[in-house]
């Protein structure tokens, strides 16, 4: 336990945020009273947040015709250039708007107020500047091909980066020339909803971007819609696949973003104290609510004992509590049912023969709470190292050579990310080149960047999200 006199409270205030009673659907530019309704809470205090609507059959029909239209009315039409004005704007509110939409995003999510702050916030509105840049530019990034948008974009969102998530659905389908119907996750419906503000505020016109909130069957609503012309998805492989079949033989678009289980792989000759940093940021980070998350320690064997001692040492020093502290490093976990699959493939992992770690942390009474952990003793056959876990649980293994740590790194059915950490440039691009990831770091973890693509192999699904590569996906070529 850090001694209590080492960081002093220092809450962000809440009162920037106004939250409505009750929020509707975003159809159309106009707030629709929803039929049916829940209620989202905070995950670190479970006190109710406001109700939000559980989208009907009926109503997302309304948001798909409202794309249509829109879509038929002029926003394929328009100059580029005006489209690009749009989400210069739309980036510019965002930026002035961050710390209301930062504090909003860890109050309903659980994250911590320094990530919504330096992460989520700033990389959403760089998603914005980035693809804003691309609207008028089409012609010149797909040389001797006519880009032509697609239609409505049916666009389904997960709970861990809601914000940034909607970013990087929506910045790319609007540069494109699309129009929306995006839904969030259900837990985290608000900041996709004070999102509705902006467009507002932007003078985008009403249709081109339409927000439904509601849980899964409002996804299935989205997916099986007639009017949607592709379908872009960031969630679990499970209801992935349940989508990829859905939309078999129909002929729309998909990009599926799904899950992942990657291999952070550390060398005996790296530098061990930023590799214990990248560690901690590849897991902990975001609750390890992160489909990237570096959920699998790859240690050569001859520096295992310093590495997990330094490591072990490091969890202590991690400060887990109020998502609103600024000087928390762990915060809540999202919801109910998150942790309760925490804690079923914990308890596998103790149960299977792994050796279990966590420091000394007093986790609040109220809401929904994991200590970092960390598992030694694993083997590969293990659920802790095969699963996806979603939380802030690392599973530690060992290898000898580099090609027993690719043959080890690869051994899953996801292929998302990788990070590799050694000081010889040779041995990282050996190692690139045979990792079955859509992305490896090299040392470093969990870095985003808008002009970069993003995306998976095999179950953690297909497709690029970022760069000009991140543009395809909402375009047909003649
Ligand atoms: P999920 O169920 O796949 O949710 C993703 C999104 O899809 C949510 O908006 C969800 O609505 C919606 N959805 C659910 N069922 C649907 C269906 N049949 N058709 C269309 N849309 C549907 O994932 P989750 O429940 O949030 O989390 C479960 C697991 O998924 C996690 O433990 C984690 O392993 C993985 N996950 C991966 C990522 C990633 O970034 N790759 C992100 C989040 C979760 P609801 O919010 O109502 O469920
Ligand atoms: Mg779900």
């Amino acid at each position: 336990m850090p001694s209590d006199w080492t960081y002093a409270p220092a809450p962000e205030a809440r009162d920037i945020v106004t939250l409505r009673e009750r929020y509707g659907h975003f159809v159309g530019g106009e707030w629709l009273e929803p039929k049916e309704t829940y209620t989202t809470i905070s995950p670190a205090t479970e006190e109710p947040l406001a109700e939000v609507g559980q989208a009907t059959p009926e109503e997302v029909a309304a948001a798909v015709t409202a794309a249509r239209t829109a879509f038929d009315n002029g926003w394929s039409e328009i100059a580029p250039s005006e489209r690009a004005k749009y989400m210069f704007r739309i980036a510019r509110i965002l930026q002035e708007r961050s710390r209301e939409f930062a504090v909003l995003e860890s109050l309903n999510g659980g994250k911590p107020i320094k990530e919504s702050r330096d992460v989520d916030l700033p990389l959403a509105a760089a998603h914005f500047f980035y693809y804003a840049g691309w609207a008028d530019k089409l012609e010149y990034a797909f040389p001797n091909q006519r880009p032509r948008p697609l239609g409505v974009a049916g666009q389904i969102i997960p709970w861990n980066f809601p914000l940034l998530m909607l970013a990087w659905k929506i910045a790319p389908a609007l540069a494109a020339g699309n129009t929306v119907v995006l839904k969030p996750a259900e837990t985290t419906p608000l900041s996709a909803l004070l999102f509705c503000d902006v467009l507002r505020q932007a003078e985008l016109p009403p249709g081109v971007v339409n927000i439904v909130t509601g849980d899964g069957r409002t996804g299935v609503e989205i997916v099986k819609s007639n009017g949607v012309d592709k379908v872009a998805f960031t969630g679990s492989t499970e209801v992935g696949k349940s989508i990829q079949r859905e939309l078999a033989g129909s002929g729309k678009k998909l990009t599926l973003e799904l899950g992942g289980k990657a291999a952070n792989i550390i060398f005996d000759d790296a530098a061990l104290d930023q590799a214990v940093e990248g560690i901690v940021n590849g897991i902990y980070f975001n609750q390890g609510h992160v489909c990237c998350a570096g959920s699998r320690l790859l240690v050569q064997e001859s520096i295992y004992e310093p590495v997990v001692d330094k490591l072990k040492r490091r969890l202590t020093t991690l400060r887990v509590g109020d998502p609103l502290d600024k000087n928390t490093d762990v915060g809540a976990i999202n919801s109910k049912q998150q942790l309760e699959k925490i804690q079923e493939l914990v308890s596998s992992g103790a149960e299977e023969g792994a050796e279990i770690y966590q420091p000394p942390c007093r986790l609040p009474e109220k809401g929904y709470w994991f200590a970092p952990t960390v598992f030694t003793n694993v083997a590969q056959s293990y659920r802790i190292a095969q699963e996806e876990i979603f939380g802030p649980v690392l599973s530690i293994l060992t290898f000898r050579t580099p090609e027993e740590a690719v043959e080890k790194a690869n051994n899953t059915p996801y292929g998302l990310s990788a990070g590799v950490w050694s000081e010889k440039g040779s041995r990282i691009l050996w190692m690139a080149e045979r990792l079955r990831a859509g992305v490896v770091w090299a040392n470093t973890y969990n870095r985003f960047d808008p002009t970069s693509p993003f995306g998976g192999y095999k179950e953690s699904g297909f497709g690029r999200e970022g760069g000009l590569h991140g543009l395809e996906p909402y375009l047909s070529f003649e």
